[in-house]
C-alpha cells in the first residue's frame, strides 16, 4: 500500500551524567551489541590518568594546541569542565559519520550538550543518574583513586548537573545496569521510528487498485460472472 522512506543519516545522542553515574559502562555495553555505532573521541587539555591511552580515551592535547583549534573552529563544542581544563568534540569526523548513517554517542558535560542541542535540535539528550547519593559515595571509596578536594569537587559538579536535567530528553537511572543499557535502546529504538525521519511516503495510486481488485485479478479463481442470468 505504502512506501516509507526514512533518513539515511544516523543520529546525535549525547548521554551525560553524574559522577558514577556508570555512563562509561553503558556506553561499552552499548558499542559491543552495536557494531554500527560510534563514540566521538574528545580533546582535553587535561594530562593523562592512569591506564588511559591517547587516541583511545581522549586525545591529549596542550592547552596551546586547544586554543589553536577553537581559533580554527574546529570544535563542535568544547567547554571547561573541571578544574580549568577544556574538553571539546572534533566536528569534521562527527559530521562524516553521521552523513555515512551511523549514530554517534557523545559522552559530554551539560555545558556541551546545550551548545550541541542549540546546534542541532534533534539532538537525542539521556541524563544517566545514580540511584542514591549513598551509591555515589559507596562507588567512589571503591574507585579509591582521588583526594578529598577532587571528590569535593566531584559532588559539587553532580549538584549543579542535576539541576540541569530539565534540559534533557530523557533520564535514566542506574540501578541494574543490565536495565538501564535496555532502557538506553528502547530510546534510541523509539527515536528511529519517529515521524520527522520520514523523508518520503510513497503510496500506490488507490483508484488503480481498486478497479484492479474489484475487477477480479486478486481473486482469479472466483471472478464473479456479471453476465449469468441469474433468474
Ligand atoms: P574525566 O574524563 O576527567 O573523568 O571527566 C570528564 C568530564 O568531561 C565528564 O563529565 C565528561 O562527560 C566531560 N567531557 C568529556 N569529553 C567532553 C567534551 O568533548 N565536551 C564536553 N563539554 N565535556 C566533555
Amino acid at each position: 500500500m505504502s512506501n516509507i522512506k526514512q533518513k539515511k543519516r544516523g543520529e546525535l545522542i549525547i548521554i551525560s551524567g553524574t559522577t558514577c553515574a556508570g555512563k562509561g559502562t553503558i556506553i561499552k555495553k552499548l558499542l559491543e551489541k552495536h557494531k554500527d555505532m560510534r563514540l566521538s573521541i574528545s580533546y582535553t587539555s587535561r594530562a593523562i590518568r592512569g591506564n588511559e591511552v591517547d587516541g583511545v580515551d581522549y586525545y591529549f592535547i596542550s592547552r596551546e594546541e586547544f586554543e589553536r583549534k577553537i581559533e580554527n573552529h574546529e570544535f563542535l563544542e568544547y567547554a571547561k569542565v573541571r578544574y580549568g581544563e577544556y574538553f571539546g568534540t572534533p566536528k569534521k569526523e562527527i559530521e562524516e559519520v553521521l552523513e555515512s548513517g551511523k549514530d554517534v554517542i557523545l559522552e559530554i558535560d551539560v555545558q556541551g550538550a546545550k551548545q550541541v542541542k542549540e546546534l542541532f535540535p534533534e539532538t537525542i539528550l539521556i541524563f544517566i543518574l545514580a540511584p542514591s547519593f549513598e551509591e555515589v559515595k559507596r562507588r567512589i571509596k571503591a574507585r579509591g583513586f582521588e583526594n578529598n578536594e577532587q571528590i569535593i569537587d566531584r559532588f559539587r559538579t553532580a549538584y549543579k548537573e542535576i539541576n540541569e536535567i530539565p534540559k534533557y530528553n530523557y533520564v535514566v537511572v542506574n540501578d541494574q545496569v543490565e536495565d538501564a543499557i535496555l532502557k538506553v535502546e528502547s530510546i534510541l529504538i523509539a527515536q528511529k521510528c519517529r515521524v520527522d525521519r520520514i523523508e518520503e511516503i510513497a503510496v500506490e495510486n488507490e483508484e488503480e487498485i481498486l478497479h484492479e481488485f474489484i475487477m477480479g485479478k486478486e481473486y482469479n479463481n472466483e471472478k464473479p460472472n456479471y453476465n449469468k442470468d441469474t433468474k
